[in-house]
């Protein structure tokens, strides 16, 4: 079984002379006018280069964050990205300041050998979110084909992403998107066992559909991150003023029974560092059990836990990993995520990392390159593995189209 049934790769399609779109997601880290990662804009690079050897015209477009006045056009302008692709593809970048214009029409005739367009950021265009057909219909008026490589934005229904491919007849997928499904695939499909799949980060209702999908297939639930003392609080165990979502109470303590049900493994924190007050260099102390007294925050795993949860790691034959063990922007409670991180790169097993902040604390590690994958969409990952159809790859299959 494959996620990308009926879906034409880019290989696929002819490509000579034609005016090829390609979605890609450019959603870049930007801090003080410069691009702190540019993770996914290398990611994107084999399928850029591809179509160029294939002597297509090529426009690339993309959004960035979620523009909402005009103040942030300053901030979120894809110009700076043009620069910096300019460096990377050694080709000439052509910036079109108007996403939605008309613009690119008239420029395709003159387009160079070596030459590509890119678009403005695409919401900074009313009809992208709300999918209009004004939108896609502009963006159609020069599309011969579509390549969707936006692998980050692939469950948005929005106008580059589902209504301008349901109007296009020749379209497909790029490289990224293919080694993206390929990957999560292995997780779904091809598994082998023993799976281990390590949950952390902020919130527990953004990984319940991810934990509810995938329960009949993971051996074993590493528990980290602000989820656990839910998870904790669940099963009546003190968590002090630890960060908990209560209306999840109830979902969190018929999990654990499921799991336990299912003799399967669900591993909480047997210990954490514990602070009053979070901030910098704050004082902090670490639990001797999973207990934490009144008035204290858990901020981190603790050491048993880091060294039971590498044991794990190290067993596993497949694992996937989101969602960070603790406040890892603040040292020193980096060390658990820092602890699986390791775990992940010494394991035998394959390891694939979804999640913006995990990937972030991977390669703040010097990790990246000791992991099979890392994955370039957070939030489109878990819906791929919560078993939710992407309508970004859904409009790609072949006889959905409406044209
Ligand atoms: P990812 O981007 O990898 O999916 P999330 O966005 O779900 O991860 O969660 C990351 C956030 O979770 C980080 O900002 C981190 O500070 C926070 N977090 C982790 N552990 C705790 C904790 N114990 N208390 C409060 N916040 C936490
Ligand atoms: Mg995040």
């Amino acid at each position: 079984m494959s996620g990308l049934e009926g879906i034409k790769k880019i290989t696929e399609l002819n490509l000579k002379d034609k005016r090829v779109f390609i979605r890609v997601d450019f959603n870049v880290p930007i801090e003080n006018d410069k691009i702190v990662d540019d993770f996914r804009i290398r990611a994107a690079l084999p399928t850029i280069k591809y179509a160029l050897a294939q002597e297509a015209k090529v426009i690339i477009a993309s959004h960035m964050g979620r523009p909402k006045t005009e103040e942030d056009k300053k901030t979120m302008s894809l110009e700076i990205v043009a620069e910096r692709l300019r460096e990377l593809l050694e080709c000439d970048v052509v910036f079109v300041h108007e996403a939605d214009g008309n613009a690119p029409k008239g420029l395709f005739p003159a387009l160079k050998r070596n030459q590509i367009l890119l678009l403005e950021n695409l919401r900074f265009s009313e009809g992208e979110e709300s999918n209009s057909h004004e939108m896609a219909s502009q963006l159609a008026s020069y599309t011969d084909v579509y390549i969707n490589d936006a692998f980050g934005a692939s469950h948005r229904a929005h106008a580059s992403i589902v209504g301008l491919p349901s109007i296009v007849r020749e379209k497909g997928i790029g490289f990224l998107i293919e080694k993206e499904i390929d990957m999560l695939d292995k997780v779904l499909y091809k598994t082998e066992s023993p799976f281990l799949a390590v949950l952390g980060g902020s919130k527990v209702s953004d990984k319940i559909g991810m934990i509810q999908n995938m329960l009949t297939k993971i051996d074993t639930f590493l528990i980290g991150g602000a989820m656990a003392y839910t998870f904790l609080a669940a099963k009546g165990s003190p968590i002090g003023k630890s960060r908990v979502e209560t209306a999840k109470l109830g979902l969190a303590k018929e999990l654990i029974d499921r799991i336990q049900g299912r003799e399967k493994k669900l591993l909480l924190p047997i210990d954490h560092v514990i602070v009053q007050e979070l901030k910098p260099g704050a004082e902090h102390k670490i639990t001797t059990n999973e207990i934490i007294p009144e008035g204290w925050m858990a901020v981190d795993i603790g050491p048993k836990t880091r060294q039971i949860y590498a044991n794990e790691i190290l067993r596993a034959a497949t694992l996937f990993w989101n969602g960070p063990m603790g406040v890892y922007e603040v040292k020193p409670f980096d060390a658990g995520t820092l602890a699986v991180a390791n775990a992940f790169a010494e394991t035998a097993g394959t390891t694939i990392i979804g999640g913006g902040d995990s990937a972030a604390a991977v390669k703040a590690a010097g990790l990246e390159n000791k992991m099979d994958h890392i994955s370039t969409g957070g939030g489109a990952s878990l819906e791929y593995l919560e078993g939710s159809k992407l309508p970004g790859l859904e409009v790609l299959r072949q006889g959905k189209a409406k044209s």
